[in-house]
Formats: structure tokens, C-alpha cells, sequence
């Protein structure tokens, strides 16, 4: 599914438009579940695998931004208890 978190094909924190890869905004065990319902966005390489990236060894805050960002969408037109019923936990 599209993306909930953009409409345009760029890194959603720095915008740029080169050597994006798609990221799924809960990873690991909900990787399908984002898929899914389109909690996923583009990086550009720095923001994803780099230092301070989301996968990154000083990636937590950013990983967290995302989870949060991406809920606060998604709550836009549904509940939380549904959010919880799908990820089961609750980032805000
Ligand atoms: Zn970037
Ligand atoms: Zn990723």
C-alpha cells in the first residue's frame, strides 16, 4: 500500500531525492503489517542505515520520531485502539 507519511518519492527528513531506500516504519516483527497499511516512508542512505539513521548505532531518537509521526497519522482518521490492535504498543 502507499505510504501514509508522503506523497513524494524523497527522503522524509532531509527531502533529498537520491539513493532512497524504502523504510518500514515498524521493523522486525511488524514489517508486513507496514507494509500493509502503508506505514512506510523513503530515506536517503544517512538517514537510514548511516550513524544517526534509523537502523543506525544513534538511530533511537529518529526511530522513535517516525513511530510517533506515523501514529499521529494514522490516528488522524482512526482510533488508537485500532493502532494498538495492529502494532501492540502505543508510541504517543
Ligand atoms: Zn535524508
Ligand atoms: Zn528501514
Amino acid at each position: 500500500m502507499k505510504s501514509i507519511m508522503q506523497n513524494n518519492r524523497e527522503c522524509y527528513i532531509c527531502h533529498a531525492c537520491t539513493n532512497l531506500h524504502l523504510h518500514h516504519i515498524y521493523f522486525g516483527k511488524n514489517r508486513r503489517i507496514s507494509d500493509k497499511n502503508g506505514f512506510t516512508c523513503y530515506l536517503c542512505y544517512d538517514h537510514h542505515e548511516g550513524t544517526y539513521g534509523v537502523h543506525g548505532m544513534y538511530g533511537h531518537e529518529l526511530d522513535l520520531k517516525l513511530k510517533q509521526d506515523c501514529q499521529q497519522e494514522f490516528e488522524k482518521d482512526k482510533s488508537r485502539k485500532e493502532f494498538v490492535a495492529l502494532i501492540g504498543r502505543n508510541y504517543l
